[in-house]
């Protein structure tokens, strides 16, 4: 069976994404395809979607109006695997407040039962690179790329934590979803990518 990989394209970090999971499909010999997608069409017929890094307020309110949205969220709950990036990760969660400007109103898809805070280490001058561990998901090294990006301040018990930087949560993971503050597709590095078709795989299976 083909899997049919999509990258949100509505704001954000795409083309890079598709090379990423391209690489990685290639790299484990995954019979599948990766595209840009965009409206409530195109996501109703993934087997797996990543919503990319970007600006999370952009993709909220740009996705609301040509009810993308709203298909996404029905397909994660039916079990579609979804990988959240910074911005990404951000849309996945309950509660999303800015660390400067607190509360806006921003659509969410309120998937994850946790507390976000956006721009949690800074604006774009202190972006940053970071060595990352995984172990959990055999992924021990991982150069992790920070923009303007957040970290998750509370999570609920069900919630899985990947990986943590200077005790911050950056990386989670809770049945088909994933997400993680850095930009794994801004590496050379796939394995974040391949772990999430491996996901994919076995939930289309
Ligand atoms: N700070 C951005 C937001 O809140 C996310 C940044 C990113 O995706 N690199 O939407």
């Amino acid at each position: 069976m083909s899997i049919n990989i999509g990258v949100l394209a509505i704001q954000g970090d795409v083309q890079e994404n598709i090379i990423s999971t391209q690489k990685a499909l290639d790299d484990l010999g995954i019979d599948g395809s990766v595209t840009n997608v965009k409206t409530a069409d195109d996501i109703s017929k993934l087997d797996g979607l990543i919503i990319p890094g970007g600006e999370s307020t952009t993709i909220g309110q740009l996705s609301l109006v040509n009810s993308s949205l709203k298909v996404m969220k029905e397909k994660i709950e039916q079990g579609m695997p979804v990988f959240g990036i910074c911005a990404g990760m951000i849309m996945l969660a309950k509660i999303a407040d800015d660390r400067i400007m607190g509360k806006i109103n921003q659509p969410l898809l309120n998937l994850l039962d946790i507390k976000l805070e956006r721009n949690s280490f800074g604006r774009q001058k202190d972006s940053f690179e970071a060595e990352i561990s995984m172990d959990s998901i055999k992924i021990p090294k991982f150069r992790g790329v920070f923009i303007r990006a957040p970290s998750i301040s509370e999570a609920n018990s069900d919630i899985e934590v990947l990986a943590k930087f200077n005790e911050k949560i950056v990386a989670i993971k809770k049945g088909n979803i994933i997400g993680t503050s850095f930009h794994p597709e801004l590496t050379k590095d796939v394995s974040l990518h391949k772990y999430f078709l491996n996901l994919v795989k076995s939930f289309a299976n």
